[in-house]
């Protein structure tokens, strides 16, 4: 069976793939366990990266999360077609797909599984694709062999704490300042326009050598149509403002409405213009 996800994930661009027993992880969310009729059996975890080469473009305005389309809608089709092909070649078992909204403890269960390790910036990490993954898993009630690993962490070199500007500017970080609905405050305002970035923050898993031997191996880069096919590396307030609602709600940063993101870009715009 393991080796049958494995396939159906690779044809799609995914190749970190590794099962955990359930007994293994922290549930988290039992009553999704519960909706799927599933009691016990195997959590078979997987890292989908989602950086791009459009991600690397130096007018790059939002985090390179932020970049593509939500992942949710991702996860969504994948499960669509993956799902009947694992109910129809093991009928004898039950399949339930999840992201983010999961009956386990995604991060640790990758880390247990094998797939990576934990990073001093508080990421999931892997040698492969450094942070830049989107977790999923696939929850069966088959037993697969699946020897839990020990909890790694990074080798700790502080890049990451040193890339990192919030001490110097807020006490958030910026990823979530520029999250914040409503009105900013003058310091707040300073510290999104030196920060340059209208959604997210990406500096410390950039500085990560991880990241940085990912990109020149060239295994940090998505291959998958979804990411690549959806990228808007660069925002502008007029664009946003002109998207259907549709294409909006397509986006990672619609989640805190329209207006959150164009006061960002708007602030940002006016601070171009005066200079
Ligand atoms: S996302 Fe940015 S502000 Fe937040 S911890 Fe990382 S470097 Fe600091
Ligand atoms: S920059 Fe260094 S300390 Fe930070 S997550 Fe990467 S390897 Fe770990």
């Amino acid at each position: 069976m393991l080796n049958t996800v494995k396939k159906l994930l690779a044809a799609e661009g995914i190749r970190l793939v590794a099962p955990i027993s359930l007994a293994d992880c922290t549930i988290q969310k039992p009553y999704l366990l519960n909706r799927a009729g599933i009691t016990h059996g195997t959590a078979i975890l997987f890292a989908v990266p989602y950086y791009t080469t459009h991600c690397d473009d130096s007018a790059r305005n939002i985090s390179a999360y932020a970049v593509s389309a939500d992942y949710h809608g991702f996860f969504a089709a994948l499960f669509d077609r993956l799902l009947p092909v694992l109910r129809a070649a093991f009928p004898q078992h039950r399949f339930a797909g999840f992201t983010d909204h999961s009956p386990i403890a995604e991060a640790e269960a990758a880390v247990r599984a094998g797939l990576g390790f934990f990073g001093c910036n508080h990421l999931f990490l892997t040698k492969e694709h450094s942070s830049f993954v989107f977790l999923g898993e696939i929850v069966t009630d088959a037993i697969l062999p699946a020897p839990p690993h020990a909890i790694t962490t990074c080798p700790g070199c502080n890049a990451c704490r040193d890339a990192c500007p919030v001490a110097l500017e807020v006490s958030r970080c910026l990823s979530a300042l520029t999250q914040k609905k409503g009105t900013l405050t003058e310091a707040e305002e300073d510290a999104l326009i030196a920060h340059g970035i209208a959604w997210g923050c990406d500096r410390c898993q950039e500085k990560c050598p991880i990241t940085l031997a990912a990109k020149k191996a060239g295994t940090l880069y998505s291959t998958i149509p979804y990411f690549n096919d959806t990228a808007i590396s660069h925002l502008t307030a007029a664009g946003v403002a002109a998207m259907s609602d549709e294409d909006f709600a397509a986006r990672a940063y619609s989640w805190r409405g329209r207006e959150t993101i164009l006061r960002n870009l708007r602030l940002l715009e006016r601070k171009e213009k005066s200079e």
